[in-house]
This record gives structure tokens, C-alpha cells and sequence, in this order.
């Protein structure tokens, strides 16, 4: 099995990574940084989402495990004092493996150019200065003109991000459902947008049409996508998903309800 570590540049990270290194070499086990198996990211979820977009064309092949070095860590199953039990399951492989939906952005811009994007978390469209104008579409059918900061799309396990600071709600990691959720709409006897976070589903898609489109910034993830003169946004749940080995299960609504209340059993 091939195994690439992809670590944050962190001390406690950086000695982590040492460490996972010099045991695989004496599992015998391969170390590829080109064409992995596994990569195993060291330091948090920001460490995850940087190591996902640099293996993003060969995501069908790569199965992915977290260890976090005292970050929040949603997708970071393990933690730094495990090393030595991740060892044992990786020479205990059998392709274990669970996988979570990924979001599809395709741009059109203002100069007939198209990109098209792939989002773990969640992909932003937003203006910073002055208010974001745009038409909504959803499946090709107007359903808002949307006043505000901006919206953000994101995935299921991208709904514990910023999309919950935005107000949406956090969605279970088996649905297969994208969320667009509303940052800072104006709403009042004048101006009106639903006001509420939307799921849609994977026949659905969302179209963001800007006016004056010059203005507007676009995230995916962790990255700013170039600024230029955007036409139209179309967001749709991805046929791509991210794999993950599944050496252990930590049930979804454990991880929420440990990260975010903080509840113990019989607290
Ligand atoms: P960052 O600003 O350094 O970190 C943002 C925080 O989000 C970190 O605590 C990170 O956890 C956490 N995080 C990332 N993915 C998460 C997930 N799926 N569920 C719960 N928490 C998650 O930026 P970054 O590390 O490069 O991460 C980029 C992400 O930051 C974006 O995808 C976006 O979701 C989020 N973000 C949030 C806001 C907001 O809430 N207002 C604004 C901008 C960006 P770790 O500490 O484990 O890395």
C-alpha cells in the first residue's frame, strides 16, 4: 500500500508526521507522495481541505484519514497520541472505506471563459463592499432576486462550517443534499428573499446570476477563487465523492454534539 502524509506546518504536526513516517518504513509499508492509496493529513480540518484540493483529480483512487493535532477535527477521525494503532490498521487494510458527496461549481464569466470548481465544505458568493444583487434560480426557474452580503452552498459534512455560522443547519453526512444559506440578506417591505436556509437534492441545481457581477468574490473552501467578472454560478451535488478508510466509526451526531455543546454522558 502506498501512503502519502500531508502535514500542516505546525511543530506538533511536523513531529507527528516524522514519527508515522519512520513506522510505515518499518511496516514495510511504501511512502508516495504522487499516486498515494492513503493520505493521511496531520494537523485539522484546514489540513484536510488544502491536502483534498491537492489530490483532487485522483479523488477515486485515495482514501483519506485525519489525524488532528488539538484542532476541532471533523474530518480528523484520529488523534496525535494514535499513531501506533493507525500503524496497526493500515497493515491491517482491507479497503474499508466510507465516502461523503462533494459540491460542483461551474462558473461562466463576463469574457464566455467556464471553470469548473470541486468543494469539500463549501463554495461562497459575496460582495464585500456595497450590497450583493443577484437572480436565483433554482432548476432554471427564478426563485428569488437576493439582496445581501451573499450565499454560500455547501455539502453535508461542510454544514458543520461556515455554513452553520450563516444559520443553516447542520445536515446528516448520509444525505446526498446540498444548502444554500443566506449571509446577511436585506429583508424588509421593499426587499425579500425567503429569509431561510434551502436543501435541494441531486436532481435539483442552483444558478447565482450577479448583476453588476464585477464586484463579487468567490470562495471554495479555503481558496479564493481569481476575481473576475462572474456571469453565472451553478451549484450542484458532485457524481465525485470524498473516500475516507473507515478503520473506526465516530458516529456523525457524536462529533457535532462533542465539538459544538460539549455534552458528556451524564453531565
Ligand atoms: P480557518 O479560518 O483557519 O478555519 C476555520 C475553522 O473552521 C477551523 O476551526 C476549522 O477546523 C473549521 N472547519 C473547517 N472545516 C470544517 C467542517 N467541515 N466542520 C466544522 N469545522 C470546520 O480556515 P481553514 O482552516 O483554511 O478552513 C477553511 C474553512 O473555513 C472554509 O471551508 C469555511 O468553512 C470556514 N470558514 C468559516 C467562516 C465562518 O464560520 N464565518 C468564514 C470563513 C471560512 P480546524 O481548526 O480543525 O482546521
Amino acid at each position: 500500500m502506498k501512503i502519502s502524509i500531508f502535514s500542516n506546518p505546525g511543530d506538533a504536526s511536523k513531529q507527528v508526521s516524522d514519527a508515522l513516517k519512520a513506522k510505515i518504513k518499518a511496516e514495510k509499508l511504501t511512502l508516495d507522495d504522487e499516486h498515494p492509496d492513503i493520505v493521511i493529513t496531520v494537523g485539522g480540518d484546514g489540513t484536510l481541505l488544502t491536502a483534498f484540493h491537492h489530490f483532487r483529480d485522483q479523488l477515486a483512487t485515495i482514501r483519506f484519514v485525519g489525524i488532528h493535532t488539538g484542532h476541532l477535527g471533523f474530518y480528523t477521525d484520529w488523534r496525535d497520541y494514535e499513531v501506533d494503532e493507525l500503524i496497526d490498521s493500515l497493515a491491517h487494510d482491507n479497503g474499508q472505506s466510507v465516502s461523503y458527496p462533494l459540491l460542483d461549481i461551474f462558473i461562466k464569466y463576463g469574457n464566455g471563459q467556464k471553470e469548473r470548481l470541486l468543494a469539500l465544505n463549501e463554495a461562497t458568493i459575496k460582495k464585500v463592499t456595497g450590497t450583493m444583487l443577484a437572480n436565483v434560480y433554482i432548476k432554471d426557474q427564478l426563485f428569488e432576486v437576493f439582496r445581501g452580503d451573499g450565499l454560500c452552498v455547501s455539502t453535508p459534512t461542510g454544514s458543520t462550517a461556515y455554513n452553520k455560522s450563516t444559520g443553516g443547519a447542520v445536515l446528516s453526512s448520509e444525505l446526498k443534499a446540498i444548502q444554500v444559506s443566506e449571509i446577511a440578506s436585506i429583508n424588509n417591505r421593499v426587499f425579500r428573499t425567503l429569509g431561510s436556509p434551502i436543501v435541494i437534492s441531486p436532481n435539483e441545481w442552483v444558478r447565482v446570476e450577479p448583476v453588476n457581477s464585477d464586484e463579487n468574490l468567490m470562495t471554495c473552501d479555503q481558496m479564493m477563487v481569481e476575481n473576475r467578472l462572474i456571469d453565472s454560478v451553478t451549484f450542484r451535488i458532485s457524481k465525485q465523492r470524498i473516500n475516507f478508510a473507515q478503520y473506526r466509526h465516530t458516529q456523525f451526531w457524536k462529533r457535532v454534539s462533542e465539538s459544538f455543546i460539549g455534552v458528556k454522558p451524564n453531565d
